[in-house]
């Protein structure tokens, strides 16, 4: 695979005058989510089995693909771009792409990217921290579900906590700002919950829960023996301190809550207990170049195809029609079996 040269910014953003993309339900597209790889040097019980069969590696779009790709985006009005996976950090190449996607910020108001930034799984932060501030990532967000070192090798089978406690230090180090996500597993981390918050009020951290999601074949466990409602995690922290809903300013599914007593900010993804689709914003692309308008949906656009066959102008256009597309909102539901599922694994589509 060849080096990454930065290209112009330029080109993109005078597509982006034209018209900023809007989907049928007057939502700005204005984020999107890249996974760059579906592979992982973790094997976390709620996201993926352990012998997972990941795609074969030539079936996954060059980093100079994905590059265009974004750019596109980023010239119909992108703003914010998240690199995940799968693990982003094990791509092979992976600071270059980043390097390359920089171009894109500082572009002036209302111009190219207001944000670069990624989700971890932490495990190689310690050695690219520092390359990724000076890429001009701020902010990260990095998942972790316990703070007990045998508990956190159970729940994620290959990885090991101190090894993500030393990439969360050279985080702080390098001057990024991170947000833990935790996925709240029942009978799993639910003894945590306090210990948890209070870890990150004392690291500095922001926190946020997450419902696990029904996606994709997790090889013989059960999700409804992993799914813990939010609502009653919430109300645990209630029976212990103060939380003021704070106003909704990200379009995000996530819903935040300062705790009065030391005013930290915790954020609530209830995908299951509460659907906050009507104010969604983003879009999230596969490493094959895939694109999936909603999470929780089986349609897809093939954006590999016109990518390699023709030029920007049609590259454009076949995302346009692609947001054309986007549905009202996701259909995830316990209650239905199978039918509240979708096939595919978080890991291929970009948590
Ligand atoms: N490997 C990186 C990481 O773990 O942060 C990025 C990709 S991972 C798929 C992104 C996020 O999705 C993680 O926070 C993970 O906990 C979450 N996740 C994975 N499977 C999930 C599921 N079935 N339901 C809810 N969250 C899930
Ligand atoms: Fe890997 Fe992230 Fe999935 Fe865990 S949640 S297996 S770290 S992709």
């Amino acid at each position: 695979m060849g080096r990454l040269v930065p290209g112009p910014a330029r080109p993109y953003v005078s597509l982006m005058k034209i018209a900023p993309l809007i989907d049928p339900f007057a939502r700005p597209i204005t984020y999107l989510r890249v996974s760059v790889t579906d592979r992982c040097d973790f094997r976390c019980t709620y996201c993926m089995a352990e012998h997972m069969q990941f795609l074969p590696k030539a079936e996954l779009l060059t980093l100079e693909e994905l590059d265009r790709l974004c750019s596109a985006f980023v010239g119909l009005g992108v703003r914010k771009l998240r690199i995940t996976g799968g693990e982003p950090l094990v791509r092979r190449g992976i600071m270059g792409f980043f390097r390359a996607m920089s171009r894109h910020l500082d572009q002036g108001p209302e111009m190219g990217l207001d944000e670069l930034t990624l989700t971890t799984n932490g495990s190689q932060l310690a050695r690219f921290a520092h390359e990724l501030a000076d890429c001009g990532v701020r902010r990260i967000n990095v998942s972790l579900d316990t703070l007990d070192a045998d508990k956190f090798a159970a729940i994620t089978r290959w990885g090991r906590l101190p090894q993500v406690l030393d990439g969360l230090r050279a985080a702080k180090d390098a001057g990024l700002r991170v947000k833990i996500n935790t996925v709240a597993l029942k009978g799993f981390n639910e003894d945590e919950l306090f210990t948890l918050v209070d870890w990150c009020a004392d690291q500095g951290h922001d926190l946020t829960f997450i419902e696990v999601m029904p996606m994709g074949d997790i090889g013989g466990e059960d999700r409804l023996d992993q799914y813990w409602p939010l609502s009653d995690l919430r109300a645990r922290l209630e029976s212990r301190q103060t939380l003021t809903p704070l106003p909704e300013r990200s379009g995000g599914p996530a819903r935040y809550a300062r705790i009065e007593e030391t005013g930290q900010k915790i954020g609530f993804i209830t995908p299951l207990t509460h659907n906050f689709c009507e104010s969604c914003n983003r879009v999230r692309l596969t490493c094959t170049g895939e694109l999936f308008m909603c999470l929780g949906q089986e349609d897809r656009a093939d954006l590999r195809a016109p990518l390699r066959a023709s030029g920007d102008a049609d590259l454009a256009a076949a995302i346009r029609e692609a947001i054309t597309r986007k549905p009202k909102g996701h259909d995830f539901d316990y209650s239905r079996g199978i039918g509240g599922q979708v096939t595919r694994h978080m890991s291929h589509t970009g948590g």
